[in-house]
């Protein structure tokens, strides 16, 4: 207990041996200015996009998705939670349309990110204006109601994520996240999920068992450092092979490589991803990439597609008819 809160305890308890009126107006101001306090500051504490978009060399098919971004703010119109553990810059509609049109991308999944926490309007809003051409992935908690769940489906939304960090806050309870599937199940959602390499193994049992398909974000975050043999990944790709629930995102090559940019050091990583799962594998940018190390351009990013997957029948899988099936965009 600090200081304060000893005094307002004190100060309570006199209050309440004195019979006095008052404790609980004292104990909210003292909560209200230790709120106050507590308000993180709006200055961005992470990096902003790259603004000079390299236009790729290649072109997408028509129709792909971009299965993996976000929208950040503007905090003016969307606030960021007070309980956020980094703050963005503004990354709102206007920018992230630009981006698409530069990188030749017309469909999208913008999954909401810890710093919106529970509010998902930002993504709802994007969506409906957006004549069929987003999905979103939503923050929920054990809380929601059939009625939220009702009106975030119709609003377009397809699952909700859990982020296994401890960057970001550390690993949900496990009891909150079976609450949670139990509740989505009956509404054709999925769970996406952003795993830490470690605990890959240790989540493939509770995987299988779940009655929802499940998406693994960022090739499970493996560090390509550690080759294709390191454990975690063998893990997942025998995983993503022999379970039909299971679905990969072909993203965040940017956040293994140890080469850095062109990050070809990924490619063996995304085709060892995409051999043992053609039809549920998923590509996407993660713009705008929060907590990355060094900025990537998605310019570069789109320009990896070919090299993970060379043939143009699985390109369009990857990039059309996995995420129309997953997603339930028009075909
Ligand atoms: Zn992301």
């Amino acid at each position: 207990m600090n200081t304060i809160s000893r005094r307002a305890c004190l100060a309570g308890l006199t209050a309440a041996a004195a019979g006095l009126p008052g404790l609980s107006a004292l104990a909210q101001a003292q909560e209200k200015a230790q709120e106050k306090a507590a308000a993180p500051s709006s200055a961005p504490t992470i990096l902003p996009p790259d603004p000079n978009t390299k236009t790729p060399d290649y072109k997408a098919p028509a129709g792909a998705v971009d299965t993996h971004t976000h929208i950040f703010g503007p905090n003016s119109k969307y606030p960021y939670a007070q309980t956020r553990s980094y703050t963005p810059p503004d990354a709102p509609l206007e920018m992230f349309r630009e981006l698409h049109a530069k990188i030749g991308i017309t469909r999208a999944v913008i999954v909401n990110a810890t710093v919106h926490g529970r509010d998902n309007r930002v993504i709802t809003d994007a969506i409906a204006q957006s004549n069929g051409a987003y999905k979103g992935i939503a923050n929920v908690d054990e809380t929601i109601t059939d009625k939220e769940l009702l009106a975030l489906t119709e609003g377009g939304i397809k699952g909700c994520r859990f982020t296994f960090l401890g960057r970001l806050g550390g690993r949900p309870d496990m009891a909150k996240f079976n609450a949670v599937v139990d509740k989505i199940k009956g509404y054709g959602w999925h769970v996406d999920l952003y795993l830490e390499p470690e605990i890959i193994a240790e989540f493939v049992p509770i995987l299988r068992q779940l009655p929802v398909p499940y998406v693994i974000d960022h090739m499970g975050t493996v560090k390509a450092a550690g080759g294709l043999e390191q454990k975690p990944f063998t893990a997942l790709v025998e995983l993503i092979r022999t379970d039909d629930k299971s679905w990969i995102k072909i993203t965040g090559p940017e956040r293994m490589s140890a080469t850095g940019a062109p990050y070809l050091d990924t490619v063996p990583f995304a085709q060892a991803l995409i051999a043992a799962a053609p039809e549920r594998c998923l590509w996407g940018t993660d713009w705008p990439h929060p907590n990355v190390k060094t900025m990537p351009n998605d310019g570069v990013l789109v320009d990896l597609i070919p090299q993970f997957a060379p043939d143009p029948k699985q390109q369009q899988k990857l990039l059309v008819d996995n995420p129309v099936r997953l997603f339930g965009f028009a075909s």
